[in-house]
C-alpha cells in the first residue's frame, strides 16, 4: 500500500499538471477572429508580423508607427491575407496627444477596443552608457509613457469589452543587461507600471487582462543591426515570436516568455543565484567588439 502511494501520488500529481498546462494552452484562432486590435510600431519587426497573423486570423486591426509608406504596404498585405478590417494612423509616440489620438481613432473607427498590443520601441545606442539624461528623457517618453497614455485613454474601452493589454517588454527589462541602460530601464519601468497595475485591477474586479512578454534576441533587422556581431546566442523568429505574443495577448496569460529556454529558464536564477545570472548574461557578448564610447 504504502509502495502504491509513492508512485501512485506523484503519478496522479503528473497527470494533474499536464492536464492544468494543456488546458490552458488551448489557443484557437478564432479567439481573435473579429477582435479589434491596436498595433503600435507594427511598419517593422516584430509588430509587422503580428498584423500579418491578425489579418490571418480575421480581426480588426489599426496599426500605427512613424512612417507613412511603410504602413500603407504592410495595411495592403493584411487586406490581401483577410483582415477584418486595416488601417493605420501615421505618427510619434514622443507626442502623448498622438499615443491619445491612436486609441481614439479606435473609439471611432472600429466602435470599441479588445486588444491593445505596445509594442514600438525608439531609437538607442547599443554599447557603454554615455551620460546622456536627455537621450533617456527621451527614450521614457517613447517606450514607457506612451504605453501609459494608450492604456489610460483605452481602459474605458477594454473594461467595456473585457479586453486585454499586452505589453511588449525584454529580458533586458527583468534582470539589468549592460550595452543598453537606458532601454533596460525603460523596459523595467513597463513591469514596475504594468504588474501594480494589474494588481489594482484584481482587487477591483476590472476584468482587463495584463500581458508582459519577456522576449530574447529576436531576428529583426534592427536587432540584427545592432547586435549580431556581438551577441553569442542566435536570435530566434521575429513571425514565430509574433505569433506566441497573441496566443499569450489571446489567452489572457500574465507573462508571455519567448524563447522560454533562454528567458524564464534562467530568470529562475535571479533570486537564488544573482551574480551567476548576471555572470551569464556578460557571458553572451563579445566585449572586444564593443566600442569604448
Ligand atoms: P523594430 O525596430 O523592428 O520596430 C520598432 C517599431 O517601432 C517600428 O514599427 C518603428 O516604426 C516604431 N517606432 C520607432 N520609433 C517610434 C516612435 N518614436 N514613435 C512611434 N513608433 C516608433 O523593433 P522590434 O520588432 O525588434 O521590437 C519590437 C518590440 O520587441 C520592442 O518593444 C522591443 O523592445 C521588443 N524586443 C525586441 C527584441 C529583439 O531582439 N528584436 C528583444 C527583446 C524585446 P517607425 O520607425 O516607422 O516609427
Amino acid at each position: 500500500m504504502g509502495r502504491l502511494q509513492k508512485i501512485f501520488i506523484p503519478f496522479l500529481g503528473l497527470v494533474l499538471a499536464f492536464w492544468f498546462y494543456s488546458a490552458r494552452d488551448t489557443f484557437k484562432p478564432e479567439m481573435l477572429k473579429g477582435k479589434r486590435v491596436i498595433v503600435t510600431g507594427a511598419s517593422t519587426g516584430i509588430g509587422e508580423e503580428m498584423a500579418y497573423h491578425l489579418a490571418r486570423m480575421g480581426s480588426h486591426i489599426l496599426i500605427t508607427a512613424r512612417t507613412e509608406t511603410k504602413l500603407q504596404k504592410v495595411v495592403e498585405r493584411c487586406r490581401e491575407l483577410g483582415a477584418a478590417s486595416a488601417q493605420y494612423i501615421s505618427g510619434t509616440m514622443e507626442d502623448m496627444a498622438f499615443a491619445e489620438h491612436v486609441v481614439k481613432e479606435a473609439q471611432t473607427s472600429l466602435g470599441g477596443l479588445d486588444m491593445l498590443i505596445l509594442n514600438h520601441v525608439g531609437t538607442s545606442y547599443f554599447g557603454y552608457f554615455d551620460g546622456d539624461v536627455g537621450h533617456i528623457r527621451k527614450l521614457l517618453e517613447i517606450n514607457f509613457l506612451s504605453y501609459v497614455a494608450m492604456t489610460v485613454s483605452a481602459l474605458p474601452m477594454l473594461k467595456e469589452s473585457e479586453g486585454s493589454i499586452v505589453v511588449v517588454s525584454s529580458m533586458a527589462g527583468k534582470v539589468g543587461f549592460p550595452f543598453t541602460v537606458p532601454y533596460s530601464a525603460t523596459k523595467f519601468a513597463l513591469d514596475g507600471f504594468f504588474s501594480s497595475l494589474r494588481q489594482e485591477f484584481h482587487i477591483q474586479n476590472i476584468n482587463v487582462s495584463i500581458t508582459l512578454c519577456i522576449l530574447g534576441f529576436i531576428d529583426t533587422d534592427r536587432a540584427l543591426q545592432a547586435a549580431a556581431d556581438v551577441l553569442l546566442v542566435p536570435p530566434a523568429p521575429r513571425s514565430e515570436c509574433a505569433l506566441e505574443i497573441l496566443k499569450g495577448g489571446a489567452l489572457r496569460r500574465r507573462e508571455l516568455y519567448y524563447r522560454y529556454g533562454s528567458t524564464r529558464l534562467p530568470l529562475l536564477l535571479r533570486d537564488c543565484a544573482a551574480d551567476l545570472l548576471d555572470r551569464l548574461v556578460r557571458s553572451r557578448y563579445r566585449l572586444d567588439r564593443i566600442g569604448t564610447g
